[in-house]
């Protein structure tokens, strides 16, 4: 099978530019809804927000599910100010200094974005002597808006509030040699594979042996993602989701990770295996991993207490949650793992 990534990577780069934190996720969902209409692949919205899609196969008693999470990391305004500027909380877990320096949009209650730039409140070495050494932590960041402010009062008449979503500029870039950087490949690239994989599907008219749902979760980044709304026939649930890079471990932005185990514990080891022989069989460069410090809505799914085999694969990408950058390399072969598998028996 000859893998073409155009229909991937633009949605890629059409999901990148969506903003999606955790918590306001809407805009993405609904842009997944219409993919989902010119496919004719039917889908139900769960109450919290996510997407359950269903493709038919032969067998519709033993069911299978694919997920990957449209919701991004991003902030929340946590106070307005009296200098004007706004105290952010975070959504999902990433290092403040990460952020230091992005723009950034605040969207109001009443739907209308006001643009800023995320920095410390000593943010010139001209006026600060503490510009270099003080602490990057989110009691010294604060959010510069884009208007004539001067205090708490000027700011609330923008309509900002406390409770109002903040998103990061993703700087979406892809480059020359095949490299995507942006903010939030976590969990886009993975979303973008599965669309692109159900596309040649659809494309192609290939019947599955079983009837298999994609999960689109909206909460992954706080835990919950799958806690709940995963398909009740499901017996093997495939999380696709970032693998990490660095540090020891075998991943790459070129390869698909295969998780052998993360912060929830050891994957279901036959379903590991299976996906390891689909890898190798087809030549596909992969790798296995551990992850002390992630879970995955495979996880989620798990430990609310649904009845399933779980497994997790993903692109590489590296410097996750801060400066992320994967390559198509690394989408194809996740692309080339999810499609044998789904066809297989
Ligand atoms: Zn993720």
């Amino acid at each position: 099978m000859k893998i073409d990534l155009t229909y991937t990577l633009e949605v890629l780069e059409e999901l990148l530019n969506t903003p999606s934190p955790t918590g306001y996720t809407k805009k993405a969902i609904e842009f997944l809804m219409t993919e989902f209409d010119k496919m004719n692949i039917p889908y139900k919205l769960i109450n919290k927000g996510g997407l359950v899609a269903t493709f038919k196969g032969e067998n519709d008693e033993c069911q299978r599910t694919v997920s990957g999470h449209v919701d991004t990391l991003g902030a929340m305004v946590r106070e307005v100010k009296n200098n004007g500027t706004l105290r952010l909380t975070n959504l999902g877990g990433y290092m403040w200094n990460s952020v230091e320096g992005e723009y950034c949009t605040i969207i109001t209650d009443e739907g209308n974005e006001v643009t800023g730039t995320i920095m410390t409140s000593a943010p010139s070495t001209h006026v600060y002597n503490n510009a270099r050494t003080l602490k990057r932590e989110e009691e010294n960041m604060e959010v510069r808006i884009d208007a004539v402010v001067e205090n708490a009062d000027d700011v609330k008449a923008l309509g900002i509030n406390n409770g109002n979503f903040v998103y990061f500029d993703p700087r979406c870039k892809f480059t020359d040699h095949g490299f995507i950087k942006s903010r939030h490949l976590d969990d886009k690239a993975s979303v973008a594979v599965i669309l692109g994989v159900f596309k040649y599907l659809v494309d192609n008219n290939i019947t599955l042996p079983y009837t298999t749902n994609i999960f689109i979760t909206n909460f992954e980044e706080v835990g919950h993602g799958a806690s709940y709304g995963t398909p009740e026939k499901t017996v093997e649930f495939l999380a696709i989701d970032m693998g990490c890079v660095g540090g020891g471990l075998q991943g790459s932005e070129q390869k698909v990770t295969i998780a052998a185990k993360d912060s929830s514990g050891p994957y279901d080891y036959d379903f590991r295996l299976k996906l390891q022989e689909l890898a190798k069989s087809n030549n596909i460069e992969y790798c296995i991993d551990i992850f002390p410090n992630y879970g995955s809505d495979a996880s989620a799914a798990l430990r609310a207490g649904t009845n399933i085999k779980h497994a997790l694969i993903g692109p590489g990408v590296h410097a996750s949650h801060a400066w992320e950058r994967t390559h198509q390399d690394g989408l194809r072969n996740t692309y080339s793992l999810l499609y044998y598998y789904l066809v297989s028996n």
